[in-house]
């Protein structure tokens, strides 16, 4: 066999390792404090892990699933979009269970895009949303969120907009930069979709992790249910993201789209865990009211730490990472900083220059999680501040 012809196909060429995958490997290897790749370091409420053995141990997922997610977990994720937004879904035909929000958006896109079509998408992306948009062989048009604020440009999002565009990907709260669509900012992404005919995916993982600023589903502004995917997880609001566990609500005739791909990708997932997100969409406000107040409390830590050590820190409204800025540290190449730091001082941090096209815009931005323990937090905190003083400060 000749093996003159690439073996990855052209259109995933450029993807290589994830970030995540290749700083996490970096963090193990050199016994770095993890900051990179966005997991908890301590897992979800007991009584979830202990509804996830019990269904284990009774028999209830161990085998294969119904194809859109178990009943009582379609039931339980309607119910909560109706207690926290007022959206109202078919628990049979408007509720998708995935294999986490990484499956919803891979199935929604592939579902949604012929090739040639164009996704407009706020850059810095999560990275896999340029994978699969490769992948459906559409073309990404990004509209770049720049520093201190991140906000979207209006005009930006309607100047990209043309014959092929076909849908707009939204991800609010944003990673990595933590921003929060405004109401005013939705209505004029609604306003361009509605226009122009357009879809809109949104992944909205970050849903019950904002401090500042309020989170507004793009579903719920008028005219907006009908053309909306709207993509969920468990794994950031439980804190289990190895459980992976997402869904998609919409209209039964999105819904029917995304499922067509999705029982090709996976079929389906996560028996046991099934049962266990369900009885944690039951838990009271008040859990969600201390998920956000934990985070809070662990992006001050983590933000004052990061100014005291050099950096400029754009302090998130929502998610679990700080965006920085290293120029304050006399450095310029966020991907070179980020493959030198576990060496200078045992730190992992991710460089958002991978999540643009625009690598420029994004050069100098390193992005550090804050979901880990207070302690964790502040040994970072404690090796980062070395770093002014070996650059002779
Ligand atoms: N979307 C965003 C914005 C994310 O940050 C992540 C990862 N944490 C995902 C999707 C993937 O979610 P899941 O782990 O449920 O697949
Ligand atoms: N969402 C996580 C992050 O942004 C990573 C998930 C993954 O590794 N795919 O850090």
């Amino acid at each position: 066999m000749t093996m003159t012809r690439p073996l990855l196909n052209s259109r995933l060429a450029d993807m290589g390792t994830t970030i995540f995958a290749e700083m996490s490997a970096l963090a193990v290897a050199t016994g770095s404090v993890n900051l990179g790749q966005g997991f908890p370091d301590t897992d979800g409420p007991a009584l979830i892990a202990q509804t996830a053995a019990d269904a284990v141990l009774a028999g209830k997922g161990n085998q294969y699933p119904p194809g859109p997610g178990i009943p009582e977990l379609r039931q339980a994720i309607a119910a909560h979009q109706l207690h926290w937004y007022g959206l109202q879904f078919d628990p049979d035909t408007e509720v998708l269970v995935t294999a986490g929000a990484t499956e919803a958006i891979a199935a929604a896109l592939l579902a949604l895009l012929e090739p040639g079509d164009e996704v407009i998408a706020f850059e810095p992306y999560y990275d896999s949303y340029a994978a699969c948009i490769a992948m459906a062989g559409a073309t990404r048009v990004p509209v770049t969120l720049r520093p201190p604020g991140f906000r979207p440009d209006l005009d930006a999002i309607r100047a990209a907009v043309t014959s092929r565009t076909r849908l707009i990907l939204v991800n609010s709260p944003h990673n990595p930069t933590g921003m929060v669509l405004t109401r005013a900012e939705l209505d004029a992404i609604a306003a361009i979709a509605i226009e122009h005919d357009l879809l809109v995916v949104t992944d909205e993982v970050y849903e019950h992790i904002v401090f500042d600023g309020q989170h507004i589903p793009i579903a719920t502004l008028p005219g907006m249910r009908e053309r909306t995917v709207t993509i969920g997880s468990a794994g950031k609001t439980f804190s289990f993201t190895g459980w992976k566990v997402g869904w998609v609500t919409a209209t039964p005739a999105l819904v029917t789209a995304v499922r067509t791909v999705k029982q090709f990708l996976t079929y389906v997932s996560s028996g046991p865990f099934q049962y266990a997100v369900a009885a944690g969409l039951a838990l009271p406000d008040s859990f969600y009211a201390q998920l956000a107040a934990d985070l809070r409390a662990k992006r001050d830590l983590l933000a004052g730490g990061l100014r005291q050590a050099g950096f400029e820190v754009f302090s998130p409204q929502a998610t679990y990472f700080i965006t920085t800025d290293i120029a304050a540290l006399g450095a310029d190449d966020g991907l070179a900083f980020c493959r030198s730091l576990p060496a200078r001082c045992g730190v992992v941090a991710v460089p958002n220059a991978v999540f643009y096209d625009d690598k420029q815009a994004g050069r100098s931005q390193v992005r550090f999680a804050f979901c880990k323990r207070p302690e964790v937090l502040a040994e970072a905190v404690r090796r980062l501040g070395g770093l002014r003083q070996a650059a002779g400060e």
